[in-house]
């Protein structure tokens, strides 16, 4: 029985990582931050696409989490320990912390406020390949393996992963046949501008976009399982007729929310996305789930999700742990709101292309290469990892 009240937080990547490191100094010394992620390590999705086609670039998505505390903190991390069941004030864990790995009757730690940063669900190479260290790794070189040997790669979706890992293709291999088929006729769909430059730069890098077009439901259905098909088996066929062969199929369609944690237990918690319902305090919506705080890819908030967003959710949530923990209690009515964060939008085509759109102005490959092609913030991904001296 620990001596302090904890401060759970679950999910150590960008929102909870912004959550642990705002609160590890201003938290009172009754109460110490319980840090805990499925993941043995720290994953980070924005450099999972260059990892997937460069390597050695792998180790660039993953920073160890033992060492986001000094050793001798009263707040602790429990890496590679997935979190299987929430209630009023405890979560329950999947194991005992002894080590042992359980079914269904792992430990349950106690709480006085939680934080949930549990995120967004993507098909491989956007996630992690698997827990550990070693899995991951592995997983990146397999599939630069498999880039490697296709000679033609066909990408499912025109969004930000599609595009992003086409250029990454294109860069380091820019012999290949790469073809992206995408539903919406723009490309990154929403944002005014990024289209028209992304649309000339993979023209000019030889890549052939088939858009406003879709492979079937079928074919789709296979990719959701995160499957990387090899060998050219059969084309895909989409919906207007066309005929798509290639040697790698790589899903870069957007994911979803990683929330059946949520929706399982409590069904009316989540909206018709399996968003988790929070308010602008970042407090769950659902009564029963009153005492947690729901921040980044995980909450319904109708912001960008975007790992900068979840940081700052996180650092908010923090705020407002803090302030409910020195008030002693439910009190809500004086927690800081998440507004509107700053509207920037970065897609890159490998370390040397790509467009930005920061507000209403759109740049072109020098500031998207300057600002986030050439090193994807993997330093500042890094630092957040290290305890400060
Ligand atoms: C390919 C790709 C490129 C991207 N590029 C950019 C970019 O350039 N810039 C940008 O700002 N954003 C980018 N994003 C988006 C960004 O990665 C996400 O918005 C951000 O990671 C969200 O952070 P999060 O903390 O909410 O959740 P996530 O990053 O999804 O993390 C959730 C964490 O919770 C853990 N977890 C989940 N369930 C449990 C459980 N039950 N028990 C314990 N742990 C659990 C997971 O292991 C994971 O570590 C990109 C995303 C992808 C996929």
């Amino acid at each position: 029985m620990s001596q302090y009240k904890n401060v759970v937080i679950v999910g150590a990547s960008a929102g909870g990582i912004g959550a642990a490191r705002r609160l590890e100094n201003s938290l009172p010394q009754t109460h110490r931050i319980v840090l805990i992620d499925a993941c043995e390590v720290a994953f980070y999705p924005t450099s999972a696409l260059r990892a997937a086609v460069v390597p050695g670039f792998e180790k660039q998505t993953i920073a160890p989490l033992a060492s986001v505390f000094p050793p001798n903190s009263r707040h602790i991390v429990l890496g590679g320990t997935r979190v299987i069941g929430l209630g009023q004030n405890h979560v329950k864990l999947d194991r005992t912390l002894d080590g042992q790995q359980s079914s269904g009757d792992g430990d349950e730690i106690h709480f006085d406020k939680a934080i949930l940063a549990i995120g967004y669900q993507y098909s491989f190479p956007s996630r992690a390949a698997g827990r550990t260290e070693e899995e991951i790794l592995e997983g990146f070189s397999k599939v630069q393996e498999d880039v490697k040997r296709a000679e033609s790669i066909l990408v499912v979706g025109g969004g930000p992963v599609g595009v992003e890992f086409a250029g990454e293709v294109k860069s380091a291999h820019p012999g290949k046949k790469v073809t992206i088929v995408s539903s919406s006729e723009r490309l990154i769909g929403h944002l005014p501008g990024l289209h028209e430059r992304l649309k000339r730069q993979l023209e000019n890098l030889g890549v052939e976009l088939v858009l406003g077009d879709k492979i079937s439901d079928d074919d789709a259905r296979g990719l959701e399982f995160g499957r990387v098909f090899q060998g050219g088996q059969r084309p895909f066929k989409t919906l207007k007729g066309f005929e798509l062969s290639s040697d790698l199929v790589i899903d870069g369609r957007g994911g979803r929310p990683n929330t059946s944690l949520v929706s399982t237990s409590y069904p009316d918690a989540v909206d018709e996305r399996g968003q988790i319902k929070a308010s602008r305090n970042l407090v769950a919506k659902c009564a029963q789930l009153s005492n947690y705080l729901v921040v980044g890819d995980a909450n319904d908030l109708p912001v960008p999700k975007t790992a900068f967003v979840a940081q700052m959710q996180g650092k908010l949530a923090a705020d407002n742990v803090r302030a409910l923990v020195l008030g002693g209690g439910q009190d809500v009515s004086k927690l800081k709101e998440f507004g509107n964060p700053p509207s920037v939008m970065m897609v890159t085509l490998g370390p040397k292309g790509g467009a930005s759109k920061v507000y209403s102005l759109t740049f072109g490959e020098w500031f998207t290469s300057l600002i986030k092609g050439k090193g994807l913030f993997v330093s500042q991904f890094k630092a957040n990892y290290v305890a400060a001296k």
